[in-house]
């Protein structure tokens, strides 16, 4: 039988984690990246509870992304004064484990370059489908027919618009922007994190590995923004009109961003779309199921890769079944988990005074002794909330 060549587009977290199970069954796997090369910026994406661990085990990666965790600690609300108001425990920030989201694109880059043909600084500009595959149309290469198309292409998918229609209607927007980066560590910060919030507007800050730096995130009340309202001048200037006047060490922060370097720029918004797959085109990861922010979009785009790698493999010659097996299984869980998305901006930004002193006020019941169970599962059930499938047949790797 002849071996399917899958085209997967977009080298982030859910495209290499995918060609990681396929290649392996001796599939053939085109990965097409934008990007000139591995986009390895980003923030800090963490693991929790049996469902991620399965995975990350199932791939052979657990003790690796051990061995690159962030060991961040506690992360503090603070008043304007710097006094603690409450403090919220690692668990609910960083997981059980949590690492660079550039590291883990580094590790999955490197477990598949070598079976994996990767195209970096192209990109897909048709997608004509016929009864025997995917005819592709690229910006730099030359056309090629695939058996399947997997957009795994991000929040922004290409592959999603080109083959369900364009992108305006797929992406709820919350209400709220993001701008993360790296700046000096002028808070002096060691394995831990603070968070200062004023009604509609909030920044957090965490230590990094290196004692100099430390990562930012500011979040605040916002309209949706265009592709190309997302530079990083752009950034800039949202941050510092919004975080006007803000008390705290924000100037300090405004004052460090002004040389930051990596500024990531969104605003805060979830996928929506009725179907994951279309004909031979199948989403995966952010681009099916993502939220900018909160959503779990790391460890969902793994668990999805696994799941759909195994009704690829368990359903050879029938991607329609495997694609609605796919959707079936995936679909309950990831729009559980997306639901956190909706609500991270209010968490870290509340547009009252009532609703920042509430927040508070939660947290610092919540994070009482007598509550910590509960605690634990309130931060913890929606990604928990699934059965992961054994595929076990399926994943047996192919004989050379
Ligand atoms: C640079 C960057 C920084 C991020 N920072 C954070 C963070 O700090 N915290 C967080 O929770 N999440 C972050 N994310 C999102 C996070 O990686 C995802 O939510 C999650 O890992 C799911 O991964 P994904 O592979 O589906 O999407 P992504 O990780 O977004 O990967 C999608 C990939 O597709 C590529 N791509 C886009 N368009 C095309 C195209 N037309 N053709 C080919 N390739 C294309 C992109 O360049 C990217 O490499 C970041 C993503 C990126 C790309």
């Amino acid at each position: 039988m002849t071996r399917p060549h899958v085209l997967i587009a977009g080298a982030g977290i859910a495209g290499p984690s995918l060609a990681w199970w396929l290649s392996r069954r001796g599939w053939r796997i085109t990965l097409v990246e934008r990007a000139p090369a591995l986009r390895t910026g980003g923030q800090a994406v963490d693991f929790r509870g049996p469902v991620h661990r399965a995975v990350l085990e199932r791939m052979g990666l657990w003790e690796a992304i051990h061995e690159r965790r962030t060991r961040l600690g506690t992360q503090a609300f603070v008043d304007a004064s710097g006094r603690t108001l409450a403090e919220v425990p690692a668990l609910m920030m960083s997981g059980d484990v949590e690492l660079q989201r550039g590291d883990l694109c580094q590790l999955l880059h490197e477990r598949t370059r070598e079976q994996v043909d990767y195209r970096f600084g192209d990109s897909p500009t048709a997608l004509h489908e016929t009864p025997e595959g995917v005819e592709v149309e690229f910006e730099q290469h030359a056309p090629q027919r695939f058996d399947l198309v997997v957009g795994a292409d991000g929040l922004r998918s290409n592959v999603r618009s080109r083959a369900f229609g364009e992108e305006e209607g797929h992406l709820k927007h919350h209400g709220f922007r993001v701008v993360g980066c790296t700046l000096p560590n002028v808070l002096g910060l060691r394995r831990q994190g603070v968070i200062y919030s004023e009604p509609g507007r909030g920044v957090c800050v965490t230590s990094a590995r290196s004692e100099d730096e430390a990562r930012a995130l500011f979040v605040f009340t916002g309209a949706p923004l265009g592709f190309q309202e997302r530079s990083q001048d752009l950034a800039r200037e949202a941050v510092s009109a919004a975080f006007a006047g803000a008390g705290w060490e924000t100037a300090r922060l405004l004052e460090a961003l002004r040389g930051a370097e990596d500024l990531y720029f969104d605003a805060i918004s979830s996928v929506r779309i009725p179907r994951y797959s279309h004909g031979r085109v199948v989403l995966l990861g952010d681009a099916a199921w993502g939220g900018t922010l909160g959503g779990q979009g790391t460890p969902m785009a793994m668990v999805g890769a696994y799941v759909l790698a195994g009704e690829l493999l368990a359903n050879p010659g029938a991607h329609t079944r495997a694609f609605e097996r796919f959707e079936a299984r995936m679909r309950p869980y990831a729009t559980r988990c997306q639901e956190g998305t909706s609500h991270v901006g209010g968490f870290f930004a509340p547009r009252t005074r009532a609703g920042l002193f509430l927040r508070n006020h939660i947290y610092r019941l919540l994070t009482t002794k007598p509550l910590e169970r509960v605690f634990e599962r309130i931060v913890t059930h929606a990604a928990t909330g699934f059965v992961l499938p054994e595929y076990v047949d399926a994943f047996t790797p192919a004989e050379n």
